[in-house]
C-alpha cells in the first residue's frame, strides 16, 4: 500500500501542448480516487505520469515518501489497467493472469496458489483454461484486473476500465471494482470522463478541466458545493441549470422568479464588491410540480413550455426551454407526474416551482 503525492506536476509535451499543469494531490494510502473531466483535460497523462509512463516536465511524484520521477515504471510497484484490457491473445486466462507473478519469478505452487485466489475473488475460476477471444467483454476485463491484482502491489492505476462494456454490464462491474477495492484496501486512482462512475465509486473526486485540477473533494461535497460553474454544470445528471440573476430591490431577480434575499445574504451580495450580475444554480430536482406543492414550501412558481419528457422508472425528466438555445430540465417524481394533477406525457404548457430558497440558490 501507498500514498501517493504530487507536488506542483506538470506536463508539457515536445509539440508545445500543456497537458497538466501544476497538479497537486495528496492520495492517502488505501484512497480510492478518481480523476475526472471531459476529453482532453489530462487525465490519462496525470495518470501516466503516475505509472512512469510519460515523463514529468516539472514537478515531483513521490510514493511513499520516494521521489519516483525517473524510476522505470516497472520499479514502482504499481499495476495498471487499461480500457482496452491489453491481455495476451495467445494465453490463457491463467496465463494471463500468471504473467506478472513468472516475470517476478516465483514458484510454481505460489503462482498457482495466487492465481485460484485471484480468479475466485473476480468468479473467473470456471473459465482459467479459456482464451481471451472466447470471453465476454466483462470477463476480459475481470481477467484485466485479475492481473493486476495477483501481484499486491502498491497501487492500482485503473484508465476507462469500464468504457468498452454496455451500460448494464458497467453498473456491474462498478460495484464490483468497488467491493473489490474496499476488500484489498489498496491505493488506487482511477479515470474517468463519466460523471455517475466519479460520484459512485472513490472516497474522492479530482475534477479536472484544461490540464488544470479545478476541485478535489468527496462526490456529496462537490455536489452541494461546486467551487466555480464549471464542476457545478460537469457534477450531477440531468445538469444544474444556470439562471443569470440580479439584486433589486432586496431580491435576487432571475427570469424565472425573484426570490426573496433575508438580510445576511443581503450583506453578501450588496456589499460594494461583490458582483451585481449572478448565475444562481438549481439542480433538476430542486424543481417540483407546482400543483402538487404546498404553498408554504413554494420557492417561486413559473411556467415552463415543455420540450422533451422522458420517463426513467421511478422519475421523470422534463426539458424545458428557458429564454436563448439553453435547455433546462427538472427531475420530477414519476408518480407526482403520473397523479393526473398533470399530464406531462406530452410537450405543452405546466407549471413547476422550485422549493429552492435564495440562500441555498446562492450557496450552490
Ligand atoms: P480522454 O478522456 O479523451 O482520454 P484525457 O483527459 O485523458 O482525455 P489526455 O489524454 O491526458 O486527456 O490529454 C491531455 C491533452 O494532451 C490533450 O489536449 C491531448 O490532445 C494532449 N496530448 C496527449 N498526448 C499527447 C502527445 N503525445 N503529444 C501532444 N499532445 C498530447
Amino acid at each position: 500500500m501507498a500514498e501517493i503525492v504530487l507536488d506542483k506536476v506538470s506536463k508539457t509535451f515536445p509539440d508545445g501542448t500543456s497537458a497538466v499543469q501544476e497538479v497537486n494531490l495528496r492520495i492517502a494510502d488505501g484512497e480510492f480516487i478518481i480523476l475526472v473531466g471531459p476529453s482532453g483535460c489530462g487525465k490519462s497523462t496525470t495518470l501516466n505520469m503516475i505509472a512512469g509512463l510519460e515523463d514529468i516536465t516539472s514537478g515531483e511524484l513521490l510514493i511513499d515518501g520516494e521521489r519516483m520521477n525517473d524510476r522505470a515504471p516497472r520499479d514502482r510497484d504499481i499495476a495498471m489497467v487499461f480500457q482496452s484490457y491489453a491481455l495476451y491473445p495467445n494465453m490463457t486466462v491463467r496465463e494471463n493472469i500468471a504473467f506478472p507473478l513468472k516475470l517476478a519469478k516465483l514458484d510454481k505452487e505460489t503462482i498457482n496458489r495466487k492465481v485460484l485466489e485471484a480468479a475466485e475473488s473476480l468468479e473467473l475460476t470456471d473459465l482459467l483454461d479459456r482464451r481471451p477471444a472466447n470471453l465476454s467483454g466483462g470477463q476480459r476485463q475481470r481477467v484485466a484486473m485479475g492481473r493486476a491484482i495477483v501481484r499486491s502491489p502498491k497501487a492500482f492505476l485503473m484508465d476507462e476500465p469500464l468504457s468498452n462494456l454496455d451500460a448494464k454490464l458497467r453498473v456491474q462491474m462498478r460495484t464490483q471494482v468497488s467491493r473489490l477495492q474496499n476488500r484489498l484496501g489498496t491505493t488506487t486512482v482511477y479515470v474517468t470522463h463519466d460523471q455517475t462512475e466519479a460520484m459512485t465509486l472513490g472516497d474522492r473526486v479530482v475534477v479536472m478541466r484544461g490540464g488544470v485540477v479545478q476541485q478535489v473533494g468527496d462526490p456529496q461535497r462537490l455536489y452541494d458545493h461546486p467551487a466555480n460553474l464549471f464542476v457545478a454544470g460537469f457534477i450531477g445528471s440531468p445538469s444544474m441549470n444556470f439562471l443569470p440573476a440580479t439584486v433589486a430591490n432586496e431580491r435576487l431577480r432571475t427570469a424565472l422568479g425573484d426570490l426573496p434575499l433575508d438580510v445576511r445574504l443581503r450583506a453578501r451580495l450588496e456589499s460594494a464588491d461583490a458582483p451585481r450580475e449572478l448565475i444562481v444554480g438549481v439542480r433538476p430536482e430542486h424543481f417540483e410540480d407546482a400543483r402538487l406543492v404546498e404553498d408554504g414550501a413554494k420557492g417561486f412558481e413559473f411556467e415552463a413550455r415543455v420540450d422533451v419528457v422522458e420517463s426513467m422508472g421511478s422519475d421523470k425528466y422534463v426539458y424545458f426551454n428557458l429564454e436563448g438555445p439553453r435547455a433546462s430540465s427538472a427531475v420530477l417524481d414519476e408518480l407526482a407526474a403520473d397523479s393526473g394533477a398533470n399530464d406531462l406525457g406530452s410537450s405543452g404548457a405546466t407549471t413547476l416551482v422550485t422549493r429552492l430558497s435564495a440562500e441555498s440558490a446562492a450557496r450552490r
